[in-house]
């Protein structure tokens, strides 16, 4: 496996950036405790930026990792027209990357099932997830990784927020709901616009992402418009939202579920302050009559 995939002459700055995203996936996977000593890794590959961030990102950490996992890419090929069959595979097999291809024609299910002109992305994320889980569990994959980043992670929380009246988001490390999948995200802390300028200077063999013929998600697209006038207003916001998702206090929350607002006492000690002041008022009252 050829694990230092880089341009054939990195800048400087490219170097640096490379450092700077290897560091922030580092720090996520230790933070989460994502990926653990004997984790066979099921890498999500759709063929996007985002993914092939994180695939050279996991491998220059398994070549410096204090712990042994290994790394499988898994691409879902969902039989959409003009999907280049050819592309993932000759990029696997150039960087001696173990991987499979999963073939299942989901794009017909979404097609008979959406009505022309609308959004199809629900329907197929469900039935990707459902097949990506299945072949994890076909393959022996222990942890399924997604190549999700930070502004994914503040865009689902808003998108949660004002079209699901919810306080959730994409987590970095999830335990699917029949609890045989957990699904990591080792790119939570980098930014999209490194993972963007970083693409671009691999030169990765990108596969568009609307081969679907999808209208693109509004809602989410007037959430990415929305906080990046916020960001070049305020620039850091957006990492301040991540840093607020990040350290909740839910006693300053209004969730009955998660916080015990009914069985609020008073302490012990101000309840005796309390009693003593009474008295004292009590006395200094009697001693004015
Ligand atoms: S853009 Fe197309 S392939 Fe991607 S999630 Fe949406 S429907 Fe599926």
């Amino acid at each position: 496996m050829n694990l230092e995939i880089l341009p054939p002459k990195p800048t400087r700055n490219f170097l640096k950036l490379r450092k700077k995203l290897i560091g922030l996936t580092g720090k996520a996977i230790m933070h989460f405790n994502m990926i653990e000593e004997g984790d066979q890794v099921m890498v999500c590959i759709s063929g996007g930026k985002d993914s092939y961030t994180m695939l050279t990102m996991l491998l220059a950490l398994k070549k410096k990792a204090p712990i042994h996992f290994d790394i499988i890419a898994v691409n879902l090929d969902q039989k959409q027209p003009n999907f280049p069959q050819d592309i993932l595979p000759n990029y696997f097999i150039d960087h001696g990357i173990p991987y499979e291809i999963v073939k299942e024609d989901t794009y017909s299910i979404v097609k008979s099932k959406i009505p022309e002109g609308k959004t199809t992305c629900s329907l197929c994320s469900r039935l990707r997830r459902g097949i990506l889980y299945k072949t994890a569990k076909r393959i022996g994959a222990t942890k399924i990784a997604l190549g999700h980043h930070k502004n994914d992670i503040v865009e689902t929380f808003f998108l949660n927020m004002f079209h699901g009246s919810k306080l959730k988001s994409m987590p970095p490390k999830l335990l699917s709901d029949d609890k045989k999948n957990i699904i990591i995200r080792p790119l939570s802390f980098c930014e999209e616009k490194d993972i963007k300028n970083y693409a671009n200077a691999m030169n990765f063999p990108i596969i568009p992402c609307d081969l679907c013929g999808s209208q693109k998600n509004l809602e989410r697209e007037n959430i990415k418009s929305m906080l990046s006038i916020w960001e070049k207003n305020n620039p850091g916001r957006v990492n301040n939202i991540f840093g607020a998702i990040s350290n909740i206090e839910l006693s300053h929350l209004a969730d009955k579920s998660l916080f015990d607002f009914e069985s609020l006492k008073l302490s012990d000690n101000l309840k005796k302050d309390i009693d003593s002041f009474s008295i004292i008022n009590f006395i200094n009252q009697s001693q004015k009559v």
